[in-house]
């Protein structure tokens, strides 16, 4: 059985939606004004684990400024598709916030709850600065008024999966991004 046919290739469980040329030659478009933008400064990007960590380092290998980098767990959907809407941090940062200029980095904004409550509570712990970068956004889901700073790709009401984005700890070894069928 080949690692495709395990990964449910074979019964369309799963569809394309960006490969990952498409993938990459966006985030080489949002590395370059992520740049511009903080120039001559030395940001600290905080990437939500797990899904945001393949995220996180194909976009630092095309940022020219220096930066820094941490992570924070925060609680997720777990075996189901629907959001909770509560959101607990599992996994704090190692590292002060303050005075820092501070980039989250996100695999995927949802109903917008999880930002909401991320840009609080580190907004709350006195950075210099504070955006948001996420990869995907889908808008139609939201449940609270969220607009990200940096977006990769806007996609429709559809569940996603790989380049780090998961079900049920599956699939994010993908190198596309992949629909989800039922
Ligand atoms: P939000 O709080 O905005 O509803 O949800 C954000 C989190 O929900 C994301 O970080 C991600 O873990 C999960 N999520 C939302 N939509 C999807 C999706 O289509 N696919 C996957 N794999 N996770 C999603």
């Amino acid at each position: 059985m080949t690692e495709q046919f395990a990964l449910g290739k074979e019964n369309g469980k799963i569809e394309v939606m960006f490969t990952s040329k498409q993938i990459e030659s966006r985030i080489k478009e949002m590395a370059e004004v992520i740049s511009k933008d903080y120039r001559h400064k030395n940001p600290l990007l905080i990437a939500v684990l797990k899904g945001a960590v393949i995220f996180l380092s194909d976009l630092i290998r095309y940022m020219k400024e220096p930066v820094e980098i941490d992570f924070i767990a925060v609680s997720s959907y777990g075996a189901s598709t629907k959001s909770s809407g509560v959101v607990r941090i599992l996994k704090d940062l190692d590292q002060s916030v303050q005075g820092k200029d501070i980039i989250i980095v996100e695999d995927i904004v949802d109903t917008g709850l999880t930002m909401k409550y991320l840009v609080e509570n580190i907004g709350s712990r006195r950075p210099d600065s504070l955006k948001v970068v996420t990869l995907l956004d889908k808008p139609d889901r939201r449940k609270v008024e969220f607009k990200p700073d940096y977006c990769g790709f806007t996609i429709p009401d559809r569940f996603v999966v790989g380049y780090g984005l998961d079900f049920n700890e599956k699939y994010r070894q993908l190198s596309d991004l992949c629909i989800l069928n039922n």
